[in-house]
């Protein structure tokens, strides 16, 4: 997600590339709006960034400002209906692009449709913008301190009228937004690597329920919900992030090799070699191996086009998705044992073909280190990790994941290993897909699947 307010720049041009270098974030679909003399004009469509623009449609983008979004989908099935940057024109016009999940959303959906308020997609981002484009307050700074307390669950958010473009955050700070710097205008951005692409400068997290409006005077700040309880997304850390992204003040490549001394620290193993799974092990890897003074090697290529296979929707996309992405060398790994770092197990269908892979290869152990604890229980805040059923660790011990693996040996990362190496505590973040632990109130029982609004609003065409 990005926004910028800059009318000397091009601006299509900068949401483009800032897009480009969030494409990790969302590959199912993009999209820039911008405003050009008072119109409001939106493109989105099914697809990478690289494959939804040209340069065609980027200079059909041109304005003072723009705002871009990469989806991938949590509530709301990836349909094209449900592409951002949202596009209403209710009592104002509006663009709207939204990254996070409300757990409220079945029933502020309800209400608005008492008022009267139709939809054209089925995702809880525009259940936001409909409450703001139908808000009657003058100022849409005004309608966001309105409406942001009645928003439960994660929402780092910008939207962009014609006046100019605001961002705010949920109160609990789920999900990252940050402020930067392009030449002397301000632009904000879902992670900094999305800066760095664009030459601007980070300036600061944009904090848990403040609002931040960006336009002809600058910024203006205004912190609208206080007092909650942070609790930003741990796993943002651990795996969502780009590695060379600044988070809460650490290199998130830097924190993830941390979290691979540690993991030495807590679980060393008797080994010859240590092999990433490219490229989400490699700095847990470096780290695991720096600690234990054994040498790391590549024994796993990656296929470096296929799309990260974990937020492709679907168990059968995902097992394709695998197949065709690693391929182990015989010559590193043949009659070794090996120490295989990664950073997270989800459904374990990863994992396990790894360690047949690598079996098949000679590899004479395979001891599975993993950069962080156990995954038991689903994401209400915006990271689609299925359900509790089809995850490996639910139900089962370290030693039946192993089995289940088919590894020799497997440990995880303890929690406070994770805090340790991103130098925070619990007590600021979530941690809920390892813990249970739901940082807000109703969680559990919010009737939040991601199909939840197609059950009461089937999607046209889909
Ligand atoms: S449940 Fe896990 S993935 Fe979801 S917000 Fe919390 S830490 Fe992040």
């Amino acid at each position: 997600m990005f926004g910028v307010y800059a009318p000397e720049h091009d601006v299509a041009r900068l949401a483009y590339f800032a897009l480009y270098a969030l494409q990790h974030r969302g590959q199912e679909s993009a999209g820039i709006a911008s405003v050009q003399a008072g119109h409001i004009m939106t493109q989105r469509e099914l697809g990478l960034v690289s494959q939804v623009f040209s340069e065609q449609s980027l200079r059909a983008l041109q304005g003072e400002m723009a705002i871009g979004h990469v989806r991938y989908s949590t509530t709301g099935s990836s349909a094209w209906e449900n592409a951002q940057p949202v596009h209403r024109s209710d009592r104002r016009e509006l663009a709207l692009a939204h990254n996070g999940n409300l757990i409220n959303a079945v029933e502020l959906h309800a209400q608005l449709r008492e008022r009267g308020v139709g939809f054209r997609s089925t995702s809880d981002s525009e259940i936001i913008a409909a409450l703001l484009s139908t808000h009657e307050a003058d100022r849409v700074e005004d309608a966001i301190a309105d409406v942001m307390p009645r928003l439960k669950g994660a929402f780092s958010t910008v939207v962009m009228t014609r006046d100019g473009v605001v961002a705010f955050r949920d109160p609990a700070g789920l999900r990252p937004l940050c402020l930067g710097m392009v030449g002397d205008r301000y632009c904000v951005a879902s992670e900094s690597c999305a800066l760095d692409i664009i030459g601007a400068e980070l300036l600061r997290e944009i904090q848990p329920g403040e609002m931040v409006s960006l336009g002809e005077r600058g910024i203006e700040t205004r912190q609208v919900v206080t007092g909650h309880r942070q609790a930003f997304c741990v796993f943002e850390h651990i795996y969502f992030a780009r590695p060379d992204s600044r988070l809460e003040g650490n290199r998130t490549q830097v924190s993830r090799r941390k979290m691979g001394e540690i993991l030495f620290r807590e679980a060393p193993v008797q080994a010859d070699v240590v092999i990433p799974v490219p490229d989400s092990g490699n700095p847990g890897a470096a780290g695991y191996s720096k600690a234990s003074g054994i040498p790391q090697d590549d024994g796993l290529i990656k296929n470096r086009y296929v799309a990260r296979t974990f937020i492709q929707p679907g168990q059968e996309l995902r097992r394709h998705g695998l197949r065709m992405k690693f391929n182990p060398l015989p010559e590193v790994v043949s009659g070794k044992r090996l120490v295989v770092v990664d950073d997270s197990i989800v459904r374990g269908n990863t994992t396990r073909q790894i360690v047949k892979m690598l079996r098949d290869a000679g590899a004479a152990e395979v001891h599975m280190r993993i950069t962080a604890p156990p995954i038991r229980h689903p994401c209400h805040y915006g990271v689609d990790m299925s359900t509790r059923e089809e995850m490996v660790a639910h139900g089962r011990t370290v030693e039946e994941i192993a089995q289940e693996l088919d590894c020799d040996s497997l440990a995880y990362l303890s929690l406070d290993g994770v805090y340790e190496a991103i130098r925070s505590t619990r007590a600021t973040h979530c941690d809920a897909c390892f813990t249970g632990d739901y940082p807000l109130e109703g969680t559990a029982d919010a009737a939040n699947g991601k199909f939840a609004l197609e059950d009461e609003l089937p999607l046209v065409g889909a």
